[in-house]
């Protein structure tokens, strides 16, 4: 069975009807207790364990859980902590957070469900009403995540669409600005794609539309990288905490990922394959300037690459001050 039947990274959405067994982070630094919740749930979920907040952010990040069983008191970073930094990350934001602890004051209640969480379980609990908790709150995620599905896919090729990019670009430049971290942006279009159409007729453009999607996509390796058909022929990639050298060695790769595939172009001047231009356009850790600059100096850059030729990338550090 299918982990990840989507193509989009983090959404719970099922496939076909089939079940997905849900996947469930347990954080907690006593062994007892994560022993406790193991026993409750690993017949039908798949589990994921950590003892300390650092590693459960850490864990999200990197394997997007659909929900987190999260204990308040913890020696390293706290629970309330972690659940804030979950909830301020749009990679994160999404996976539901449920307080499993010994406190039992409202205060505390009502400060776990201030920071982001959707539910506060006391302990000692009955694990009959933990499970049926848990599983209202799955059975929300997948609602939310198949209405995010239809609102940010684009339905021809199966990744995001321009209006998820624009909000993850906006998020992004404002997370990289704040954490003084680069941000990387490709653009990418499909060399003499409109004789590509005029050639092979408009469903085979769609088609390889869906190849090219695919190309770019398998060399997106890390779960922040998205990838988002643009309009027409064109995509964009966001590449948070990524330098020049690393989103030129991206774009780079899918270049030849997209060359090698080998989709037949006979109408093209260049070769007889399929080929793509790359823009990439990068903010520096500590610079001045704007998401909209960004995506302006990308598009420059990818210009540039159409003008030299095509199936090539050209790469510059966005200048905030250039006056476009
Ligand atoms: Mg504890």
């Amino acid at each position: 069975m299918s982990e990840n039947p989507t193509a989009v990274s983090g959404l719970l959405v099922p496939d076909m009807g089939q079940p997905i067994r849900p996947k469930l982070l347990l954080v907690d630094d006593q062994a007892v207790n994560i022993q406790v919740l193991y026993q409750a749930f690993s017949a039908d979920h798949q589990l994921i364990v950590a003892r300390s907040g650092a590693r459960a952010l850490e864990i999200c990040a990197a394997q997007q859980p659909d929900l987190v069983l999260l204990d308040v008191v913890m020696p390293d970073i706290d629970g309330y902590e972690v659940c804030k930094r979950l909830k301020a990350d749009p990679a994160t934001c999404d996976i539901p957070v449920i307080f499993v602890t010994s406190h039992t004051d409202e205060a505390q209640e009502a400060h776990g469900l201030d920071v982001g969480a959707v539910d506060f379980i006391s302990k000692p609990f009955s694990t009959k009403i933990v499970r049926a908790r848990v599983n209202t709150h799955i059975t929300l995620k997948r609602q939310s995540d198949q209405l995010r599905s239809w609102v940010y896919v684009d339905r021809l090729t199966g990744v995001y669409n321009r209006r998820f990019f624009d909000d993850r670009l906006k998020s992004e430049w404002g997370r990289a600005a704040r954490n003084r971290t680069p941000l990387s942006l490709l653009m990418l279009d499909v060399d003499y794609f409109k004789r590509y159409n005029d050639h092979y007729g408009h469903q085979a453009g769609d088609m390889c539309l869906r190849c090219v999607a695919t190309a770019i996509q398998e060399k997106l390796q890390r779960p922040g990288d998205h990838v988002a058909r643009y309009g027409g022929e064109e995509f964009a990639c966001i590449l948070p905490d990524t330098d020049l050298a690393a989103a030129t060695h991206v774009a780079q790769a899918i270049r030849a990922n997209v060359f090698a595939a080998r989709m037949p172009h006979l109408a093209s001047d260049l070769a007889p394959v399929v080929t793509v231009s790359v823009g990439v356009c990068t903010k520096l850790a500590v610079q001045a300037g704007t998401a909209h600059d960004l995506l302006c100096q990308a598009d420059v850059q990818l210009f540039a690459a159409k003008r030299g030729g095509r199936n090539a990338v050209c790469a510059a550090v966005l200048t905030p001050s250039a006056g476009l």
